[in-house]
């Protein structure tokens, strides 16, 4: 498997990028249009965010700022205020999703967790399009935004509807999105039950025997009748049938409640709630370097075609050629 190959940009590698290469019509619109209400964060170099509360009136000083200083990382709030260089009045925050391919609780490909390859990028941008899927068809969302962030990708959505959600209410949106949540009646046909059973079958699908050993009370000899017998337990849960999967030898309904609540926790991991929840984060910017692994942050316009290639700056291009 094709591990990229993967270095942290110099100083000089970012000033290049700042100067010849970033444009700030790569900028979203969604972003554009409100950036004066949002506040940029920077990490200068590769310390940490530490350099927060900025405000650019206009795109122009924001240029002026990413060409004289070639920032490690740039990242701009999810948040409008009114007051952004001091984080006050808050108005309002798109809702986001975080599916980081390096920390993917299931990858089919090996990677050790903090290393991705291009299917780790693979298995996060189909995790992303069947949580975009469900923000348009089940919440009916349609400003619904994708960016490749570096090592994986961000849902981003600016539909009025959710800007001014609580806390609170976008963690049941994550509860929703991922199956995170066991539902009071797992057999329904529709809504909520629906994609729980979905997302149950995706996890599913994606474990093996080692893996399924580490949810509570799983015997040996059960996880290996399951993982032989992957595609009928796998029918079952599509189905709703799951009294079905009580018919594997040694499945009690206690290791059945345990099984379920153990696919379950895997399938909130496949996004970072805690960045969905914080309606104060910074997110990357996309247009900008992400300098720790020299790849270009980018709004995806058309997830599907999207390829590695289009992330990666002329300088690492140029580079190889050399
Ligand atoms: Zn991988």
């Amino acid at each position: 498997m094709n591990r990229m190959e993967m270095h942290e940009a110099t100083p000089e590698e970012r000033k290049l990028f700042y100067k010849e290469e970033w444009n700030k019509r790569e900028i979203p619109d969604f972003i554009l249009h409100t950036l004066s209400l949002r506040e940029f964060g920077f990490d200068l170099d590769g310390t940490g965010p530490k350099h927060r509360y900025n405000q650019f009136i206009t795109v122009g000083q924001l240029e002026d700022f990413m060409r004289s200083r070639a920032p490690y990382s740039a990242f701009a709030s999810v948040a409008l205020y009114e007051r952004p260089s001091a984080r006050e009045g808050w108005l309002k925050s798109e809702l986001t999703l975080d599916i980081d391919a390096k920390d993917l609780p299931l990858k089919t490909c090996g990677c050790p967790p903090g290393i991705v390859c291009e299917r780790c990028i693979d298995e996060a941008r189909r995790v992303a399009m069947e949580f975009a899927e469900t923000l348009a068809g089940d919440l009916d969302l349609r400003n619904i935004y994708f960016v490749y962030s570096g090592r994986g990708f961000h849902i981003r959505v600016t539909d009025e509807a959710i800007m001014r959600l609580e806390q609170n209410e976008r963690g049941q949106i994550v509860e929703y999105i991922t199956g995170g949540l066991i539902p009071t009646d797992i057999t329904m046909a529709l809504g909520y039950s629906k994609i729980f059973r979905e997302r149950v079958a995706r996890t599913f699908s994606a474990l093996d025997e080692e893996k399924l050993l580490t949810a509570r009370g799983m015997r040996k000899s059960l996880a290996r009748r399951l993982m032989m017998e992957k595609e009928r337990a796998l029918e079952a849960i599509r189905k709703g049938r799951l009294d079905e999967l009580s018919s594997f030898e040694g499945m009690g309904a206690k290791t059945f409640g345990q099984l379920l609540e153990f696919l379950t926790r895997t399938n909130l991991g496949f996004t970072d709630g805690k960045v969905t929840i914080d309606t104060k984060r910074i997110l990357r910017l996309p247009s900008s370097l992400h300098s720790g692994v020299s790849m270009k942050c980018i709004l995806v316009r058309d997830i599907e075609r999207f390829r590695l290639e289009d992330a990666i700056p002329k300088f690492v291009r140029e580079g190889e050629r050399r």
